[in-house]
């Protein structure tokens, strides 16, 4: 049908926009591995957004007994093929890693204040880039409490607070109920009371057997009975959902509390 006025044309072009113009999705964690706690909701987001995992640190310090692979250069190799190769699974882009150290700077190597400074301008270069709609990130929990978990959700929420750039970007903290953290007791995993897990995403049994080809990509750090034993526990579990909370920045100032 023929536009005639101006106004029509303008709601006609943003119509066309969103259909033609895939959104963009983050995931932005510590570790290569750290994307598989929320690896069905990636490949399912993957069939119709652009999806990216940003990788803060190297996994340098990720040494195991049963690969035997010494600290250093050889095992960041090694786990950064293990994240291309999970991203493959999952149906998303290829990983991008900032290749902070392992540690960001708590361990023998490396300077906390350099590494934060550095996470904050590399965050704000790929945002800036990417522009994505929706970010995800770990919570105040840090999903196993890990140090660099809860510095990467921190200072996500750092960059993504400094600038007005950011406000049509939702950004999200993914928390587990305190039922599913029990599932893997070995991990004390912090969990979110439920009220407060405002966003519910589904997933079908697609999205999981992709989740569960890109777990087993991680063979550096899980044996292949701890990997058979997780994905039988995430077969077991047929609810298939995870759950976040949005940050929510409002833009509106009050006055009282
Ligand atoms: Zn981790």
């Amino acid at each position: 049908m023929l536009i005639s006025c101006d106004s029509n044309r303008e709601i006609d072009q943003t119509i066309i926009k969103k259909e033609n113009i895939k959104e963009t999705m983050i995931m932005v964690v510590a570790h290569p591995d750290d994307e598989t706690t929320i690896g069905p909701v990636l490949a399912k987001y993957a069939k119709d957004h652009d999806v990216y995992l940003i990788i803060a640190t190297d996994g340098s310090y990720g040494v195991t007994d049963h690969a035997g692979i010494p600290e250093g250069e050889d095992l960041v190799g090694i786990r950064n093929i293990e994240a291309a190769c999970s991203c493959e699974a999952l149906g998303i882009h290829p990983p991008i890693h900032l290749g902070l150290i392992d540690g960001l700077g708590f361990y023998a190597r490396g300077n906390f204040y350099e590494q934060m400074s550095m996470m904050k301008e590399k965050l704000n270069e790929h945002f800036q880039r990417l522009k994505p709609s929706i970010v995800l990130t770990f919570g105040p929990d840090g999903d196993t409490g890990h140090h660099d978990h809860r510095l990467v959700g921190n200072m996500t929420a750092e960059v993504l607070l400094s600038s007005s750039d950011y406000v049509d970007t939702d950004l999200y903290h993914y928390g587990w109920t305190e039922e599913q953290s029990a599932k893997f007791p070995h991990w004390n995993l912090g969990y979110v009371s439920e009220e407060y897990l405002d966003t519910a995403i589904s997933f079908d049994e697609e999205d999981e057997q992709k989740a569960f080809a890109s777990i087993r990509c991680h063979e550096s750090q899980y044996t292949a009975a701890e990997l058979n034993d997780w994905v039988n526990l995430e077969k077991r579990d047929t609810s298939n959902i995870l759950y976040f909370r949005k940050v929510v920045r409002n833009t509106t100032r009050r006055t009282a509390f």
